[in-house]
């Protein structure tokens, strides 16, 4: 199966590259909800968080902090989303792990929306062990 990820790395599919080193890559978005919004993508095809070693995502999130950085001097955003989806539930539409870069702007119809209500403290304490758990294995 190809993929189009694996394709762009390799030029094969073209892109507007807004970053390029030996691990990871950085190209705008086909879509552009927010002016600037860009997508940093690994060059080996890793399919999603779960799969990333500790030091390709350490290189992912130090391009993405450049870029951040980078897309707020030249567009002068209010804000700016990380977006990184995974498995079909959390909405991965791409199956080659991508971060997108969304500038935020004063007033965009952009919309983040969930419950907001804060959970009892034995909920979040009871979760807390769970992932320290899950930390251990
Ligand atoms: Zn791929």
């Amino acid at each position: 199966m190809t993929c189009v990820f694996c394709e762009v790395s390799v030029r094969k599919v073209p892109a507007s590259y807004v970053y390029n080193d030996r691990d990871v890559f950085a190209i705008m978005s086909l879509e552009q909800p927010n002016p600037y919004k860009v997508l940093v993508i690994p060059h080996a095809h890793v399919e999603s968080i779960y799969d990333l070693e500790d030091e390709l995502a350490a290189s992912i999130f130090q391009v993405t902090a450049k870029i951040a950085r980078a897309i707020r001097k030249v567009s002068n955003c209010d804000g700016m989303n990380l977006v990184q989806s995974n498995g079909r539930a959390g909405q991965q539409d791409v199956f080659h792990f991508h971060l997108h870069l969304v500038p935020r702007f004063a007033g965009d119809q952009i919309i983040f929306d969930w419950d907001n209500t804060p959970s009892k403290r034995e909920t979040l304490d009871q979760f807390a062990d769970e992932i320290c758990l899950g930390l251990k294995k």
